[in-house]
């Protein structure tokens, strides 16, 4: 199997990728999360990437999809997560897979409202190492995840403005991806608990099983 997970900002895409990933013995793949790590690097690339990131802006094509090849070719069995996130990166990915002979199975689509997406974001801490998000005030900054043990911290990038912004490009764009997966497409409905929206994406993943 092989998929991709879309969705707005804080639809919980990440949490329920990393169920998938090992209920289905995926690899998981967030360009997020690679981002952040290239961030921490400190390198000139990693500076270019932090300015946009912190923006709420996306990272030029060109940078992401480098950054995921070079992950994909590794593996046979994958879901990436946050990515493609335009339909010039769906194209690629596609043009990309099918010479590696690796045709991806389908995509989700996770849907939450925008009102939700404000609520779910605002407080919200996250660990930079593996990805772990928690709320405050149950989660404090600068606690120690409970996944990995390192610290937790607020993302620049779910500020109110951010997050605003943020949706405005997750508008913008993914209306192209519903419209290019079309027919591999799966539509989740990402309210309700964590659990029954991980009930609602096992039952939906076990036709590429
Ligand atoms: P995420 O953790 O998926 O919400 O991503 C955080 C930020 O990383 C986004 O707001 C973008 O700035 C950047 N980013 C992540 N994935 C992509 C992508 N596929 N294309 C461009 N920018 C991305």
């Amino acid at each position: 199997m092989r998929i991709i997970f879309f969705g707005p900002p804080g639809s919980g895409k990440g949490t329920q990728a990393d169920r998938m990933s090992k209920r289905y013995n995926l690899h998981h793949l967030s360009t997020g999360l690679l981002l952040r790590e290239e961030i921490q690097k400190n390198s000139e690339l990693g500076k270019r990437i932090r300015k946009i990131v912190e923006s709420g802006h996306l990272v030029d094509d060109a940078i992401v999809n480098e950054e995921v090849f070079s992950k994909v070719k590794e593996y046979d069995r994958f879901l990436l997560d946050g990515y493609p996130r335009n339909l010039i990166q769906a194209e690629d990915l596609d043009d990309y897979l099918e010479e590696e002979k690796k045709p991806l199975s389908g995509a989700i689509f996770i849907t939450i409202p925008d009102t939700e997406v404000i609520e779910r974001l605002s407080g919200r801490l996250t660990c930079s190492r593996c990805g772990f998000t928690g709320k405050q005030p149950m989660y404090h900054s600068g606690d120690a995840c409970i996944r990995c043990g390192t610290a937790l911290i607020e993302r620049n990038d779910d500020r109110t403005e951010v997050i605003e912004q943020r949706l405005v490009h997750y508008h913008d764009l993914t209306k192209h991806l519903e419209k290019y997966y079309n027919d591999r497409l799966l539509i989740i409905d990402g309210m309700g608990t964590v659990d029954q929206v991980t009930l609602r994406l096992e039952e939906a993943l076990s036709i590429w099983e």
